[in-house]
């Protein structure tokens, strides 16, 4: 059986960051935003005011307990564990900043012990962290799939011609008057990606 280079998003693919991130912001300002209200990662398009200070209450959220909490995404541990399993060999791969790194290897040590060969991080066109972009990664990792929830990233690897991308639908995703390239697949639960990677 044939194995692949996979690299796999962190947050809303392994981490489930943005119902947190929810519940503390309406925790905090007594909203009652849902999933649903988020068509995009520029979370003030959900709940008001500008990019730049939406940008500044993920740093703050990044610094509480809601984020030190946060828990893997439903059958996301269960489907990597048999991806790994056959041979695959898998990266996590985010644009979390890299401040975030110690709580991120704690989150994969946590939850995903033994999966993964390695964290990196890429840069971040909305939060303009800097860095190699995901499909500049993907490409030095030789990656055959990213697995991926964000429009940004899965537009950006249209050039890497032999990645695939598993693009976990969510609706902040959505096409809204753009068309994916054809390299982009979308699923909708872990379960159908063994089927998309191994015809299973
Ligand atoms: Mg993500």
């Amino acid at each position: 059986m044939k194995n692949y280079t996979i690299a796999v998003d962190c947050d809303d693919v392994t981490a489930e960051f943005v119902p947190a991130l929810i519940e503390f912001h309406n925790y905090t300002y007594g909203t009652k935003l849902k999933r649903e209200d988020f068509h995009s990662f520029r979370f003030n398009e959900a709940w008001g005011g500008t990019l730049e200070e939406a940008i500044e209450e993920v740093k703050t959220f990044n610094k509480t307990e809601y984020s030190k909490n946060i828990m893997p995404v439903q059958n996301s541990q269960k489907i990597l564990k048999l991806l790994k399993s056959k041979g695959n060999k898998l990266y996590v791969l985010t644009s979390r900043h890299i401040s975030m790194k110690e709580e991120t290897e704690k989150f994969y040590d946590k939850f995903f012990k033994g999966i993964f060969n390695g964290i990196y991080f890429s840069g971040n066109s909305i939060t303009n962290y800097r860095g190699k972009s995901k499909a500049e990664i993907c490409s030095e990792l030789k990656a055959d799939y990213l697995i991926e929830d964000m429009r940004e990233h899965a537009m950006a690897c249209d050039k890497t011609s032999s990645l695939k991308v598993l693009l976990f639908d969510a609706p902040w995703n959505q096409e809204n008057g753009i068309s994916f390239p054809s390299n982009v697949i979308r699923f909708y639960n872990w379960s159908e990606v063994l089927r998309l990677i191994h015809g299973e």
